[in-house]
């Protein structure tokens, strides 16, 4: 593919946007009497005006058109190359999560994260049990961190159509439409738990919230039947209180610590700082470097001071560490476990790739970050993205002169293209 970014009549020293050259070509020729035509949606884009006597950049090219008025004119084309996006693709990228975060060295080399907005580690607040005499104190610290929290909901009712705690529908409904995660914690609280209660808390919650429960919290931490909890989840949350590596041995028996965060003694398979730094390996040489802490709580009451030191620490380190659902970094950790991305072109202004799993696409929609190499120098100063024709999120990261862009992408949901704004 040719550069086509030929719409630079002087205009790229400008530092434009391509959406006011029209407006720009209107007013500079407009008022000299020159005819502007100029069509803003077709994928070629060609204005013919006298133009191509003035004087033009390295890129832009005067092309011979018997229509014009002239005999020749200024050829320029949308350069983004969104729908088409073509150029030969670089070679794959080997990322090692254990790295840390990596920053490819070639223009289109891409990695998928291994968290979501190529944080270090992840972490999940969840909760236990209904307890409705707190949900007052998670939101108002919702409200204060930004964070989302996952209740683990027992879906059980009286004859009053109240659930443990006195919790009710709306209860729940209410955080849901708050972005927090309303997941499963049976319908009786009885462990072990049957394969029934398994699948009625997750009618239950859905006919609740309306929207299917996709992860489970063991009563009391009995993961004796994690084949019946298989059936219906993505994973099954333990209580055994260590750290998770980044990627859990066993998505059905996800270790949580209880209502604990140790950060004050490093040789213990649950001291949090371990995610973050790679110099902790604990007892055995487990390492958790990159990992998953899971936190339980059930009633707050009177423990409220430990409970806001457990924010503080995360709040503190919300650059490197993934806050969220549980059901969310699930289902991230087992879509990027087994995905696979495929860089199909590097062109001029786009990069184009796929990512695809063999997992389910209803349980599995979780977007995951990849990370692209794009352009050096000032040609990328915004980056945008689509999949299969839709907008998708993408924002640019540096590191030190080098741009790249996270791009959020599930699998499976089609092609994706990164492109350069700018010239679009
Ligand atoms: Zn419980």
């Amino acid at each position: 593919m040719t550069r086509r970014e030929t719409v630079k009549i002087n205009l790229n020293k400008l530092s434009l946007s391509k959406t006011f050259l029209p407006i720009l070509f209107v007013g500079m020729f407009g008022l000299i009497g020159l005819t502007v035509l100029i069509s803003t949606h077709a994928a070629t884009q060609t204005a013919n005006f006298e133009a191509e006597n003035g004087t033009k950049s390295g890129n832009a090219t005067t092309v011979t058109d018997a229509s014009a008025s002239g005999g020749s004119a200024i050829k320029f084309a949308s350069s983004g190359q969104v729908s088409a996006c073509t150029g030969t693709a670089p070679s794959t990228y080997a990322y090692n999560p254990m790295n840390g975060r990596s920053w490819p060295t070639t223009y289109g080399q891409s990695y998928i994260a291994t968290w979501k907005d190529d944080k270090i580690a992840a972490t999940t607040l969840t909760i236990d049990d209904n307890v409705v005499a707190d949900h007052a104190f998670w939101k108002q610290k919702a409200q204060e961190t930004g964070f989302k929290f996952t209740w683990f909901v027992v879906t059980g009712q009286d004859s009053n159509g109240k659930l443990m705690t006195g919790a009710t529908w709306d209860d729940f409904r209410a955080l849901y439409a708050l972005g927090h995660s309303i997941q499963s914690h049976t319908v009786t609280h009885s462990s072990p738990v049957t394969t029934a209660e398994m699948q009625q808390s997750q009618i239950d919650i859905q006919r609740g919230i309306g929207v299917k429960p996709v992860t489970i919290a063991y009563p009391d931490g009995d993961t004796a039947n994690e084949a019946g909890a298989a059936l219906y989840y993505i994973a099954g949350r333990s209580t055994v209180g260590w750290l998770n590596p980044y990627k859990p041995s066993d998505y059905m028996a996800v270790n949580s610590l209880s209502d604990y965060m140790n950060t004050d003694s490093p040789n213990n398979y649950n001291y949090a700082p371990a995610i973050l730094d790679k110099s902790f390996t604990q007892d055995s040489g487990t390492d958790f470097y990159r990992g998953w802490m899971s936190i339980h709580y059930h009633s707050i009451a009177g423990d409220e001071t430990n409970v806001q030191n457990h924010l503080n620490w995360l709040k503190a380190r919300e650059a490197d560490i993934w806050i969220a659902g549980f059901d969310h970094v699930a289902a991230y950790a087992r879509e990027r476990d087994v995905a696979a991305l495929s860089v199909a072109a590097a062109g001029t202004n786009c990069v184009a790739f796929t990512v695809t799993d063999d997992l389910n696409n209803t349980d599995y929609s979780e977007p995951l970050t990849v990370k692209v190499r794009l352009q050096d120098s000032g040609n990328w100063p915004n980056v945008s993205a689509q999949q299969n024709g839709k907008a998708v999120s993408a924002k640019i990261v540096t590191n030190g002169s080098n741009v790249y862009a996270l791009v959020d992408a599930v699998p499976d949901a089609g092609p994706v293209t990164v492109y350069n704004p700018s010239f679009n």
